[in-house]
């Protein structure tokens, strides 16, 4: 593979993985944003539901207080001033003024030892009923409870309505059983004022009683009333758990819907409040959000994904291209090649190939034999060529060839000198009738233009380009019986040479 290729296969791979480091956090930016906004969300949600539901345990605590003043008035009244008529008139007419200002109550009743009302500010009441199995009624004749007691919702005897019972027990001076004094609050009055609080469809607010007794629902309130949520995950946190104020997501005891719940006890009365939002409902804007930024996301995906493909597509087609290039770049080398063959000619030196220079010697040779004339070769090769195009480059290395050939041509005088190049930073010159003294000369003349060409080799002792040459001459047919074996004189010739320092002319021993 050359350069050029495998720098497009690694511009492809860098593409594929740059692709998919920038998809990947385009994922995983999305999903933290999108994971922090659904905290941000559900922080909020659980914040409100937190606020609301002590706003409206104040309410309820309020409510309650208030009732509870007026009643700890009618229990002292009664015990200081007795059970008499004028005694209970007394305690109704103060009941009844205090009544009409304190809306959230439906009324106060006294009750006689036998759950039978004496005396009652609510309005058109039936009187003709006994509160004796009522729990709160035993609770008190029991001796069960010393202050307030706040009953489970119950539907009124007196009224028809659900109320809410806050109750004290009447007792005489020896601490006998007198009655209870009571207040009813209606649980539709409650419900009213939760419905105005806008919670959504699946919001729900309710107040229990510390015990898990259900006192109000602002959803079906009637249905549930009284129902023992003891068990709620809520309730056991605030009894088990002894927390009193907090929030929680849960399903719903009642209907399985899941809820943001907040909730929030009282100090004073064993009462809680919870306000919820449906989890589905409060997070739908959340979620229609996420979905706008995972579409987001999912577009510049393709966007990225798209480009990365096209880029990467585009390297493949170049890359491709690239290697039909080289591919017809070798073969129009090779077409050279075998051009040059057939001309005769090497192309970067534009002396005589290999081929032509055998062609040339045997008929120099054979031409020498007959006429029994002197034949001389010349073997001339540079001088640490190799140091030369580690330094300089390989094309430097060609252009100092082509000059060292042109020295070598302009030496070749006459019409029958040959000048080849021999293979690689090799060199030939075919001196047909001449002796080894004129050869000699010859040569020495190229070696010494050659090194006044004065082209630097840092790597060679000289610090120049030389040559070493080898010289052989022979009159063929004597000694020398083959081109091949004058060509191997003056090879050896030419190993001395270079072994003796080179930049130097050797000539081969003349054979016997
Ligand atoms: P020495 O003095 O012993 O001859 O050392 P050298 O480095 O010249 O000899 P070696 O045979 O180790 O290396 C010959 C170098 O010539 C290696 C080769 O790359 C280089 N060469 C051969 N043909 C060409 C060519 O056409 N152009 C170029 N630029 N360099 C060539
Ligand atoms: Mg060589
Ligand atoms: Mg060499």
């Amino acid at each position: 593979m050359t350069s050029q290729t495998s720098k497009i296969t690694y511009l492809r791979r860098l593409v594929a993985i740059m692709t998919s480091v920038v998809g990947l956090a385009v994922v995983v930016l999305t999903f933290l944003q999108v994971e922090w906004d659904r905290r941000e969300s559900l922080r909020q949600h659980v914040a409100d539901m937190e606020n609301l539901s002590a706003a409206l345990t104040r309410q309820a605590e309020s409510t309650i207080r208030d009732a509870h003043a007026v009643l700890l008035g009618m229990q002292r009244k009664l015990q200081v001033s007795g059970y008499g008529p004028e005694s209970l008139n007394e305690v109704l007419e103060v009941a009844r003024a205090q009544s009409a200002i304190l809306t959230d109550v439906q009324g106060f009743t006294v009750l006689d030892a036998n759950g039978r009302p004496l005396v009652t500010t609510v309005r058109n009441p039936i009187t003709s009923y006994s509160a004796l199995d009522r729990e709160y009624f035993l609770v008190h004749r029991n001796n069960q409870v010393s202050g307030l007691y706040i009953g489970p919702p119950v539907k009124s005897r007196m009224s028809g309505e659900w109320v809410i019972s806050l109750s004290m027990r009447l007792s005489d001076a020896s601490g006998e059983f007198h009655g209870v004094v009571m207040a009813t609050l209606l649980v539709q009055h409650f419900v009213d004022f939760y419905q105005t609080i806008d919670l959504g469809s699946q919001g729900v607010i309710g107040m229990a009683k510390r015990d898990g007794t259900l006192l109000v629902r602002s959803k079906d309130s009637d249905q549930h009333a009284g129902l023992n949520m003891s068990s709620s995950p809520l309730l056991r946190k605030v009894n088990e758990e002894g927390v009193t104020r907090g929030s929680l997501v849960l399903t719903a005891m009642i209907d399985g819907v899941r809820r943001i719940y907040g909730f929030d006890t009282s100090d004073e009365y064993p009462i809680l409040v919870a306000a919820s939002l449906g989890e589905e409902e409060a997070m739908a804007a959340w979620r229609s959000r996420s979905l706008q930024n995972w579409s987001l996301a999912a577009c510049v995906l393709v966007i990225l994904f798209s480009m990365g493909w096209l880029i990467w597509r585009a390297l493949g087609r170049q890359g491709r291209m690239e290697a039909r290039l080289q591919s017809m770049h070798r073969d129009l080398a090779l077409a050279n090649h075998a051009l040059e063959i057939m001309a005769g000619e090497d192309a970067l030196t534009g002396l005589a190939n290999r081929r032509r220079l055998d062609e040339a010697l045997r008929a120099a040779f054979q031409s020498a034999a007959a006429q029994g004339q002197p034949l001389s070769f010349v073997l001339l090769d540079v001088d640490h060529f190799k140091r030369f195009n580690d330094q300089y480059g390989h094309p430097a290395g060609d252009e100092a060839l082509k000059q060292v050939a042109a020295v070598l041509k302009r030496h070749a005088k006459r019409n029958a000198d040959t000048t080849a190049r021999y293979g690689g930073e090799e060199l030939a010159l075919i001196l047909p009738g001449a002796e080894s003294t004129a050869a000699m000369a010859v040569a020495e003349r190229i070696r010494a233009d050659v090194e006044a060409l004065a082209i630097a080799n840092q790597g060679s002792p000289y610090a120049n380009l030389t040559l070493s040459i080898g010289v052989a001459s022979c009159t063929p047919g004597q000694a020398i019986q083959t081109p091949a074996d004058l060509v191997a004189a003056a090879d050896v010739a030419l190993y001395a040479a270079k072994s003796a320092g080179r930049n130097r002319v050797n000539l081969a021993a003349q054979p016997v």
